[in-house]
């Protein structure tokens, strides 16, 4: 394995380099985060003129492709040079469930709306109150009648459910005969009657909304369902170990920032007579998160690399999501103690990119469903 860049690599990371230079705008960045609560549109949309948007996309589809490795580096790298969590990093994979499975006018649809905004036009509508890392609990139906569709139900802690145009909503078919896990999806418009929405509040991740999504008797057309019928599951499943790995690629780019940011500073800052990196107490710390940084990197790398080279990853995605979970919200609580009382503030994005690291080790499956994954895999191995 060589994680050397390509020449189309370093091409890509150079204009990339480019773009953050020239666009990335912090303060602009800061209000979008601490007030109004919205995405850098006009940052995305440079990133979508530069083509970053369809990076990982066919190109029957009109978008870059390019392998695992370079969308994973792709995540890191914009979240080091922005230290922000932007969600059009992994639009590849966050589109190709409708991509794969849906009609042409589904396609279309998406494609329509990342061309003009950047992102995906749906929000996931999966957990619900009842079923979060169980997630073969859910309870919202589709059912039929003078053919139309009718889906109720629950939906909760959906990201971007009030900016988006439409819910990916997942339905348990209690048809007979009722299979474990058989579920649809379904493209369900939000301004459809008869669905609502209640915000929740996140402690980070600001530039994006979080509602409980009420479903009452929302009727659709048969044409919304995505894919096949009784395959929700296995399509959502199709990329959820990349789409965990894209998830802390995101991570260890805002660690890495953090490390570079608090290394600068302990070279300069000086109490008791010199700079804080001549202790060897903070020497210890630059070294562990160091450690951690290359680990992570490895990991992510890797996985993707196997990934590429068709070999599963059933076990390698598992690792690296809860490795890199918890050692990126590491790095980053340890840039914050470098960084001292300014560390806390919302003066420093250190504290911002604390508080958007947590969330990693809950969404996109926990530490503990990471083991629940990886564990029994690994001693299926050994038997
Ligand atoms: C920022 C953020 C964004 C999200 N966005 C979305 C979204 O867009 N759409 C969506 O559908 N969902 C979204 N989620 C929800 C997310 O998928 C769930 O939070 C996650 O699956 C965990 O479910 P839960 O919160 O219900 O916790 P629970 O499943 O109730 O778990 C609670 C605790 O118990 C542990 N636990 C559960 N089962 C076991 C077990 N078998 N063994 C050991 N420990 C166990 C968990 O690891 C956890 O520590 C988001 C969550 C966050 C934090």
């Amino acid at each position: 394995m060589d994680f050397g860049l390509s020449e189309e690599q370093e091409l890509l990371f150079e204009n990339l380099a480019d773009l953050v230079e020239r666009e990335w705008d912090e303060e602009a960045y800061n209000d979008c985060y601490y007030n109004k609560h919205c995405y850098p549109r006009d940052f995305i949309m440079k990133l979508q003129e530069a083509g970053f948007t369809m990076l990982g996309v066919p190109e029957e589809f009109g978008g870059t492709p390019v392998d695992t490795v370079t969308m994973v580096m792709f995540a890191k790298e914009l979240a080091r040079m922005t230290g922000a969590s932007l969600p059009c990093a992994s639009n590849a994979i966050s589109i190709d469930d409708i991509l794969s499975f849906g009609s042409p006018e589904q396609q279309r649809i998406v494609l329509d709306y990342v061309a003009q905004n950047g992102s995906a036009p749906f929000a996931l509508g999966f957990s619900e109150p009842q079923a979060g890392s169980d997630s073969s609990g859910i309870l919202t139906t589709a059912t039929r009648k003078d053919g139309k569709v009718y889906i109720s139900g629950h939906k909760t802690m959906v990201t971007d459910a009030d900016t988006s145009p439409y819910l990916l909503c997942i339905t348990k078919n209690l048809e007979e005969p009722v299979a474990f896990k058989a579920m649809s999806m379904w493209l369900v418009p939000m301004d459809a009657p008869g669905v609502r929405l209640e915000p929740l509040h996140k402690i980070g991740l600001r530039t994006s909304g979080f509602h409980e999504v009420y479903l009452e008797n929302v009727e659709l057309p048969e044409s919304s369902l995505l894919g096949v019928e009784g395959a929700g599951f296995m399509q959502l499943m199709k990329n959820f170990e990349i789409e965990r790995l894209m998830l802390v690629a995101i991570g260890v780019g805002m660690a890495e920032a953090a490390f570079e940011e608090v290394a600068r500073y302990a070279n300069y800052r000086e109490q008791f007579g010199k700079p804080l990196g001549q202790f060897q107490l903070i020497q210890e710390k630059i070294t562990d998160m160091a450690i951690k940084l290359e680990n992570m990197k490895n990991i992510i790398f890797k996985t993707a690399w196997e990934k590429d080279n068709g070999r599963s990853v059933q076990i390698g995605s598992a690792l690296a999501k809860r490795y890199c979970a918890m050692a990126s919200f590491e790095v980053l609580d340890e840039a914050m103690q470098i960084m001292g009382g300014m560390g806390y503030t919302e003066e420093s994005r250190i504290s911002r990119m604390w508080l958007d690291a947590r969330h990693l080790r809950i969404a996109g499956g926990t530490d503990e469903i990471m083991v629940h994954i990886a564990g029994r895999a690994i001693l299926k191995n050994y038997k």
